[in-house]
């Protein structure tokens, strides 16, 4: 038999001149995204320029960590790290304000997990001043 499964890992992202804005506020625990002031697009993940029309007129915003499940699949034998992990949900939320995020679904059995289920972030302190974000059921 397999060891007793253990929580997820929680890697400290690489940070960079781009990507730092959000993950300094997720040690706030807020999810942000960005939003062309051009165009309107809501744009994740974070950049310098809009990927649809170019322009560098980005600006941040505070997200509501809200969304649901596009699609996920579950990870029965984990590698590396994430060896005694599984199984773990691997899943596209997709974000009230319009992107997917690749991230895991938690707090909850993964037998449970279905497209469409409503889930909200949950930030897990990777220890160097931010955190990794993941999400569970949303309550209510
Ligand atoms: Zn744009």
């Amino acid at each position: 038999m397999s060891a007793e499964r253990q929580p997820l890992p929680v890697p400290a992202p690489k940070i960079t001149t781009t990507n730092a804005a959000f993950w300094e506020a997720t040690a706030r625990g807020e999810f942000t995204l960005q939003r062309c002031a051009a165009c309107d697009l809501v744009i994740w993940f974070p950049r310098r320029t809009c990927p649809q029309c170019w322009t560098e007129g980005i600006e941040s915003f505070a997200a509501s960590g809200r969304g649901t499940v596009y699609s996920f699949t579950v990870v029965r034998k984990g590698s590396g790290a994430y060896r005694d992990a599984a199984p773990f949900v691997v899943a596209y939320v997709e974000l009230a304000e319009g992107p997917r995020v690749l991230t895991n679904i938690v707090g909850c059995d993964p037998a449970d997990v279905t497209v469409g289920m409503a889930v909200e972030v949950e930030w897990h302190d990777t220890g160097e001043g931010n955190a990794v974000y993941r999400f569970r059921p949303a309550a209510g």
